[in-house]
């Protein structure tokens, strides 16, 4: 039989990189590359006793449930969103099977084949894999370690007439950059002046090392006066508690919402009720927030040591260090090497990273690489840099 996949499907390239990466599975191979939390931290037990009161309930509590999400869970999302000055009411919470369904849900209520999107440059891969999964024209706006060029957005603002825009300003991955409150002023204010959505991805948000509390997010910087918040933002679970919840949410105008929730009904019905219950009863009887201090604090001294090693082994790069998230984006000096071809030597001795050029969207910076800090331990990660110094040892370095 003749297999007649869509287009849009048949165009989405399979990442190179990710084939390198899946040597790594169950190998002897210490993999600074995947995104993952540390699960010596994960609140285990907590949530066994959260999802045994769901089982308490009763059956009623395994029984369908609504699109919208739980609302005992929104209302208390309503709660914590009010630590990023983010004053919103349930009606205005989408619940969603972790950030990447929200990310596909807003691409989809608002993108036709052909639509351009601007993104961040560089920016999450598995987001440009959504934006060109429908279709979307993907232009890269320049951005600096304070985030987005201002100018350069305009301008492609001007030029492409965009749908949306997507950036993570708060540690974003892959660079672990935290935008100046100056830049996020900024892209709003562009943004409404010219009518054009932002979606404000923050998985990590909350993984801070300075306790700076109550980062503003760029939803928050609009002027409550003002009718209409071009800004829909969205955040998981998936870093503060455990990723295999699978639970995120969107925020956005009601207006907005109503579409994503129409999206979603006809993507999956509702996410498990199931584990939305554990989750509310999770944040109603542990104290999450003490929990993601401890993680932030374990996880800044990962990232301290990780620092401490590649200066230690002289690895030939230079690096912003970090105020939270789980990234370290490395620029090597010589600006010759491509990451990627690295990355084939570097697996065959035991390491792992992310090659920077697959998070790129046009211009291309191939010296450039991800390295996590957050999964590995700390009696691992000097075997782990020893062995990526090995690896630049045998490039000739310019
Ligand atoms: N956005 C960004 C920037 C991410 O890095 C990730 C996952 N690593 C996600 C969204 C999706 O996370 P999840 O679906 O687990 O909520």
């Amino acid at each position: 039989m003749k297999l007649q996949f869509s287009n849009t499907i048949q165009q989405l390239k399979t990442s190179a990189t990710r084939e390198i990466l899946k040597l790594t599975q169950g190998n002897d191979i210490i993999s600074f590359a995947g995104g993952l939390p540390a699960e010596d931290f994960f609140p285990d037990h907590a949530m066994k006793e959260a999802f045994n009161k769901v089982f308490d309930q009763g059956k009623k509590s395994l029984q369908y449930g609504i699109t919208e999400g739980h609302i005992p869970l929104r209302k208390q999302i309503c709660q914590r969103m009010k630590k990023k000055g983010m004053v919103v009411n349930e009606d205005q919470i989408q619940i969603t099977t972790g950030s990447q369904q929200a990310i596909d849900l807003i691409t989809r209520i608002f993108i036709n084949p052909g639509d351009t999107i601007l993104v961040e440059n560089p920016t999450y891969l598995a987001a440009l894999q959504v934006f060109e999964g429908y279709g979307a024209k993907v232009v890269g706006v320049k951005s600096d370690d304070d985030g987005i060029h201002l100018n350069d957005l305009k301008e492609k603002i001007t030029r492409h007439r965009p749908k949306f825009i997507y950036v993570t300003p708060t540690f974003a991955n892959p660079t672990g950059r935290f935008w100046s409150n100056e830049r996020k002023q900024g892209i709003l204010n562009i943004c409404k002046q010219h009518e054009t959505i932002i979606i404000e991805d923050d998985p990590y948000g909350e993984i801070q090392f300075n306790e700076t509390s109550g980062i503003p997010s760029i939803y928050s910087l609009n002027n409550e006066s003002d009718e209409f918040n071009p800004v829909i933002y969205t955040s998981t679970f998936s870093k503060t508690v455990i990723p295999a919840l699978r639970i995120g949410w969107v925020v956005g105008e009601s207006s907005i919402i109503q579409q994503i929730t129409k999206a979603k009904q006809a993507a999956d019905l509702h996410s498990s009720m199931v584990d939305q219950q554990a989750l509310y009863f999770l944040l109603r009887d542990f104290d999450l927030d003490q929990h993601i201090l401890n993680v932030s604090h374990e996880y800044e001294q990962r990232k301290n040591l990780m620092t401490q090693l590649l200066l230690q082994y002289e690895i030939p790069a230079k690096w912003v260090d970090p105020q939270g998230g789980m990234f370290l984006w490395l620029t090597l000096n010589d600006s010759s090497i491509d990451a990627t071809e690295l990355l084939k030597k570097a697996v065959k001795e035991g390491v792992a990273f992310v090659p920077g050029s697959v998070f790129y969207t046009g211009e291309t910076l191939k010296n450039t690489m991800r390295l996590n800090f957050t999964y590995t331990a700390k009696e691992q990660m000097e075997v782990g840099i020893k062995r990526l110094q090995r690896v630049f040892t045998t490039v000739p370095q310019n």
